[in-house]
């Protein structure tokens, strides 16, 4: 596959494979290691196709390794000071500080996200580092009056031991920053399993993770290409010497991981799919709501468990909302993502462009008519797909009731306020939604009646280090970042101290 640009990717890839930031290894007790099967794969630039690296394809007998890694570092981890976990954790957000750019490009290689949009992304990751750091120190216990005064209540938080954590290809720095780093601020030690597509990110911060002292076994993670994945998975959730998993992902892994961690009534925190509405309504600023839209949609080609899915547009506004919409996605570049002004970049591999390419033809046949797009990019690289606008979608479309996760927007036209939310709530998913108005009394209303853990009223950008993010119904169970997020990782301990005089 040629793509236009394939000079700028093979002289970034020269100069990337110089980086000391890329391995081909993983790192397991402190030391990078080739799968016991020298098995290895392939990870490919989703723009062009070409091979960027090799990572090791692991297997049970690695990942067992990293299992008892982590189970003997925690036995001294877990006694380590607050303070001291915090000085880790501050040692290794200054060197994510410092080698932001690199790896932002290695973002870019290997998920195709737009340079500027891979910089956010370290940003954002960098932020649970420093976020964490600060509230290693902040996780208080309390003392409780009891009703008899020879009784003393003390309440203390405990690290729940390993933690093995599963993450997906969208955000391969932010999603491991967000669950590592509240395990290690209070004092659980890891296993990461990251996705196939995306694991040299990941690599990258376990070296900065090295340098900045963090401990042998703290920190260990397992590389495998997705044949490998389920067993992995499996043994993660049944070994006895994992205490929790956290996993982002799809609803359908989630719901296998569910399964097998209950044998072992295993802690567990899921990220998963989401479905999220967004709505205009009469009262919006529509100009406000077409740059939301905008933002909620295509932010990583679409590809974000946030995303906006399903417009719901009410009928006042529909025709200026979609013509200023379609003005705005014409403008919205298309192509690697190193070039300037690029803001769609590829979807990340075959499985996920061929999805798009069906999402759009099911519609179509069931009567959505394309105002926009519609249609692949292949001149500019094989995994390109316009941006796009379809109307007049059938509510019983794919296209209506799945996760789109890629660069299309579907758009329903409602009447009242009351369908909408019939509309918005009629799904099993409650991640994020978006609803567009400017009527007080209206954003409280519909604010109160929506079903999803997270709401963007005249925003299409919500998530933050500070706020606790995560779903309700099938979105899954738990929240990451903001002060919460060390609860994952804790249990509480009661102590009951009696006879007192
Ligand atoms: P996607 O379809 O977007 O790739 P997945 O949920 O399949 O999302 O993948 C997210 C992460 O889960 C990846 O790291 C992947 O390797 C891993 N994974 C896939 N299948 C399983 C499984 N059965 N058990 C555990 N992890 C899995």
């Amino acid at each position: 596959m040629l793509l236009k640009s394939g000079k700028v990717i093979t002289k970034l890839l020269i100069q990337t494979r110089k980086m000391h930031l890329l391995h081909d290894k993983t790192y397991i007790n402190g030391q990078w290691i080739s799968a016991a099967s020298n098995k290895i794969f392939e990870v490919l630039n989703p723009a062009d196709g070409s091979i960027i690296s090799t990572v090791p394809d692991m297997d049970i007998e690695d990942t067992q390794k990293a299992i008892e890694s982590a189970a003997n570092a925690f036995e001294t981890w877990k006694n380590t000071t607050p303070k001291e976990r915090s000085y880790f954790l501050r040692n290794w957000y200054n060197l994510l500080i410092k080698n932001r750019d690199n790896l932002a490009k290695i973002i870019t290689l290997e998920s195709g996200k737009p340079l500027p949009e891979a910089l956010g992304e370290v940003n954002y990751g960098n932020s649970f580092v420093e976020w964490f750091s600060e509230q290693a120190r902040n996780v208080r216990g309390e003392i409780i009056q009891s009703s008899t005064t020879t009784k003393k209540i003390l309440v203390e938080h405990y690290p729940i031991g390993v933690a093995a954590l599963i993450t997906p290809w969208n955000f391969p720095h932010a999603m491991i920053t967000r669950k590592v780093s509240p395990a290690l601020a209070v004092g659980c030690t890891c296993v990461i399993k990251p996705a196939e597509d995306t694991p040299l990110t990941a690599l990258a911060l376990l070296e900065l993770a090295e340098e900045a002292g963090i401990p042998k076994g703290v920190l260990n993670i397992v590389t495998s290409g997705r044949k490998n994945a389920p067993k992995i998975g499996k043994l993660l959730c049944e070994s006895s010497l994992v205490a929790g998993i956290s996993f982002t992902g799809s609803t359908q892994v989630g719901k296998i991981l569910y399964k097998q961690c209950s044998a072992g009534v295993k802690r567990l925190g899921l990220e998963l799919g989401g479905n999220a509405p967004f709505i205009v309504y009469n009262t919006a600023d529509v100009d406000k709501a077409v740059e939301g839209a905008v933002t909620a949609k295509f932010r990583n080609c679409g590809q974000a468990c946030v995303a906006a899915n399903r417009f719901l547009v009410q009928e006042g506004v529909y025709d200026s909302f979609v013509g200023k919409l379609v003005d705005r996605v014409k403008d919205l570049k298309i192509g690697c993502g190193f070039d300037s002004g690029v803001r769609i970049g590829p979807l990340i591999n075959r499985a996920q462009f061929e999805k798009i390419s069906n999402l759009v033809g099911d519609a179509v046949a069931k009567g959505a008519k394309v105002v926009i797009g519609g249609i692949p990019a292949p001149k500019i690289g094989e995994l390109f797909y316009e941006p796009t606008v379809v109307v007049d979608v059938n509510k019983n479309t794919m296209l209506f009731s799945e996760e789109i996760f890629g660069p299309v927007i579907g758009i329903v036209k409602f009447k009242t306020e009351e369908e909408s939310l019939d509309i918005a709530n009629g799904t099993d998913r409650g991640l994020a939604a978006y609803f567009y108005s400017e009527d007080i009394k209206q954003i409280f209303r519909v604010n109160r009646n929506l079903e999803a853990g997270m709401i963007g009223v005249n925003e299409g950008l919500i998530s933050t280090v500070e706020a606790p993010f995560g779903g309700i119904k099938e979105s899954g169970i738990g929240r990451e970042g903001s002060h919460r997020g060390v609860e994952e990782y804790t249990y509480i301990k009661y102590t009951c101290i009696g006879n007192l005089e």
